[in-house]
């Protein structure tokens, strides 16, 4: 059963957002307010170059509501995300971006389904409008990639927009890893989910911290981080390769008893050395990627490090989390 009057935490990571928050913050109360549920905002200050920490302390004064973590400086998305889960006290949690392109009104939605018994709830976007249509494709091709070849199953066209119970909360933080590719740990620890359709509008203020070069590295973490396929197929590529080799071998023996000694082949000869030097250099760049991930592993370090809270209530707010105490020590 859940509690009659829950507390719901908006955990949301804010990087140069300083011309989103005021706006972010205003519209949440608008919808949020005066229902059966308590409200904290869990900001985290993901190392901005503009005014949004300046921004969000004041938010944090006015709002006793406010809990704002600030990072030393800037470590992504997915720290940001990893951070907000840790200091968010809900009974549920909601990811959100604060540029408004989640939808606020959807959160009632995402609280009744969880009301009737869903532990995750996630936003599905309707189409992908809003987008260009290079990254249409690009993000198209990845989930189908992806699902292909991770075992686990990301709902196509979902992004980190979502609700989710505290158990799921409470497992996603148990989780060790320092590569937290979160789309991924979330669909990876399962429970009982469910999608709800939305349209998603353009940003309302400021611009996308993605480039391509980014979304590309992003890509390439989450199969990396869910899939030992690219690690595993060269063997595959290799045996086939053999097996034409030979083939290509015994042909040109059989050319040679059959008319004579040939020499041609000096254009097929370079092709094929070029070719497997390029695919041995591609597996050794694979390989380079699953031991980078290993050496980042190792070394153990914490996965965001915190330079302030700002947070009015006492309540829990002398709680740390686990990973930060154990970094501090
Ligand atoms: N973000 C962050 N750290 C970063 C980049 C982005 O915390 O290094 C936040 C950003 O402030 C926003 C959310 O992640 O709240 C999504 O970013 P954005 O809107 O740029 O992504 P898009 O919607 O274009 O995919
Ligand atoms: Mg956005």
């Amino acid at each position: 059963m859940r509690p009659a009057r829950p507390l719901i935490s908006i955990v949301a990571p804010c990087y140069n957002e300083a011309e989103s928050v005021d706006l972010f913050v205003e519209t949440i109360f608008s919808i949020l307010s005066g229902k059966d549920f308590e409200v904290e905002l869990v900001f985290v200050e993901d190392g901005s170059t503009d005014k949004t920490r300046e921004k969000l302390s004041a938010l944090a004064d006015r709002h006793s509501e406010i809990r704002l973590v600030v990072f030393s400086r800037n470590f992504g998305k997915e720290a940001a995300l990893t951070a907000g889960l840790d200091y968010a006290a809900g009974d549920a949690v909601i990811v959100m971006d604060v540029d408004l392109q989640d939808p606020p009104e959807l959160i009632l939605t995402f609280i009744e389904k969880w009301r009737e018994g869903f532990e995750v709830v996630y936003g599905m976007r309707e189409d992908r409008a809003s987008d260009t249509a290079a990254k249409r494709i690009t993000a198209n091709g990845f989930y189908r990639l992806f699902n292909k070849i991770s075992g686990v199953r990301i709902p196509q066209n979902t992004g980190d927009y979502r609700l989710i119970d505290r158990r799921v909360v409470d497992t996603i933080k148990s989780l060790p890893e320092r590569s937290r590719f979160m789309k991924g740990l979330f669909a990876w620890v399962g429970y009982k989910s469910t999608g709800v359709l939305y349209v998603r509008p353009e940003r309302a203020a400021g611009e996308t911290k993605f480039s391509f070069w980014r979304l590309w590295n992003f890509a390439v973490d989450g199969f990396v981080s869910f899939s030992t396929v690219p690690l595993r197929v060269w063997s595959y590529v290799g045996a086939a390769v053999a097996l034409l080799s030979v083939i290509y071998a015994s042909m040109i023996i059989l050319q040679t008893i059959v008319s004579g000694v040939d020499v041609p082949g000096y254009a097929s000869l370079l092709v094929f050395v070029l070719f497997f030097g390029s695919v041995q250099l591609i597996s050794v760049g694979v390989l380079g990627e699953y031991i980078s991930r290993l050496f980042v592993e190792a070394k153990q370090r914490p996965i965001y490090i915190v330079d302030e809270i700002y947070a009015q209530d006492a309540k829990d707010g002398a709680v740390r989390p686990a990973r930060e105490t154990a970094a501090a020590e």
